[in-house]
C-alpha cells in the first residue's frame, strides 16, 4: 500500500533492520486488544496470508469470502482484507477473550503492528509507530522476533516483491483506464488469491511462478 506521511510525526525517526531491536514488545497484548478491533478495511491480506489461513483452517479463500475476509480497492488494485463484524466491528478471529484465534498462523500486518514498512530502492526497513499502540513501557524485541515467521530472508524477499509487483502497476493503471484495472485485479485475484496454493508444499516457489506468469501477461497486455 502506497502512503506518503512524514515518519517524524509517526516514528521515533529511525528506521529498522530486521537484526535491530526495537520498542515493541507489547507484553503479550496481556487485557488489551484494540487493534483488533475497529480496523475497518485496513488489514490487507497478501498471498502468504492466504496460503497460511487456508493451510491451517483446512479452507478455500473462497469460503472465507464476506464472513471472514472481504474485498476492497487499494491504490487502483482490488486486494483482500479481514472483513471486521458489521455490527461490533471485531476482527471475526478475535474471542470473547480478546485473544487472536489464529494466532500461529496471524496475517502478516498483525504480526508487524506497531511497526510499518518504509520502502525504497525496491526493498524496506522497519519503523516503529509510537502513536498507535498505548501500551507503556514496551520491552526491546529484535525486529525479526516480533515479526516471528520461519525463513525471515525469504519471507523479507516475498514481501518486497509482492510489494513491487503492485507498486509497479501504478503507471499503467494510471494510463490504461478501468477496463484495465479491473482486467488487471481479476487476473491477480485468480492467480494469487483464489487459486489454491498447495498448502503441502513450500508457498514461495509457487508464488515465483504465480508472479512469472502473471508478469509475462500483464507486460504483454501494457506498457510495464
Ligand atoms: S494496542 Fe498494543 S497492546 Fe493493544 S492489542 Fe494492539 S499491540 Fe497489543
Ligand atoms: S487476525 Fe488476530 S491479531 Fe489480527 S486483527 Fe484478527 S484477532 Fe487481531
Amino acid at each position: 500500500m502506497n502512503r506518503y506521511i512524514d515518519l517524524n510525526h509517526i516514528s521515533d525517526g529511525k528506521l529498522y533492520r530486521a537484526d535491530d531491536l526495537v520498542k515493541a514488545g507489547c507484553g503479550d497484548c496481556l487485557g488489551c486488544s484494540k487493534c483488533c478491533e475497529s480496523m475497518a478495511d485496513t488489514i490487507i491480506l497478501d498471498p502468504m496470508d492466504l496460503y497460511l489461513l487456508t493451510a491451517n483452517l483446512h479452507t478455500s479463500a473462497a469460503s472465507l469470502m464476506h464472513r471472514q475476509i472481504d474485498l476492497g480497492v487499494v491504490d487502483g488494485i482490488v486486494l483482500p482484507h479481514i472483513k471486521m463484524a458489521d455490527d461490533t466491528g471485531r476482527c471475526p478471529f478475535l474471542t470473547e477473550a480478546g485473544r487472536c484465534s489464529i494466532h500461529n498462523f496471524r496475517p502478516g500486518f498483525c504480526r508487524l503492528f506497531p511497526l510499518g514498512r518504509y520502502y525504497e530502492d525496491r526493498s524496506f526497513r522497519y519503523f516503529l509507530q509510537v502513536k498507535e499502540c498505548k501500551r507503556q513501557n514496551r520491552s526491546k524485541v529484535k525486529v525479526r522476533r516480533w515479526i516471528d515467521m520461519p525463513d525471515f530472508n525469504r519471507y523479507e524477499q516475498f514481501i518486497a516483491d509482492w510489494h513491487y509487483f503492485l507498486k509497479d502497476l501504478q503507471i499503467p493503471l494510471a494510463k490504461k483506464g478501468e477496463k484495465w484495472a479491473k482486467d488487471t485485479s481479476i487476473l491477480i485475484l485468480n492467480e494469487f488469491i483464489f487459486k489454491p496454493y498447495n498448502t503441502e508444499e513450500d508457498f514461495y516457489p509457487q508464488f515465483y511462478e504465480r508472479l512469472k506468469s502473471s508478469s509475462i501477461t500483464l507486460q504483454a497486455d501494457s506498457t510495464l
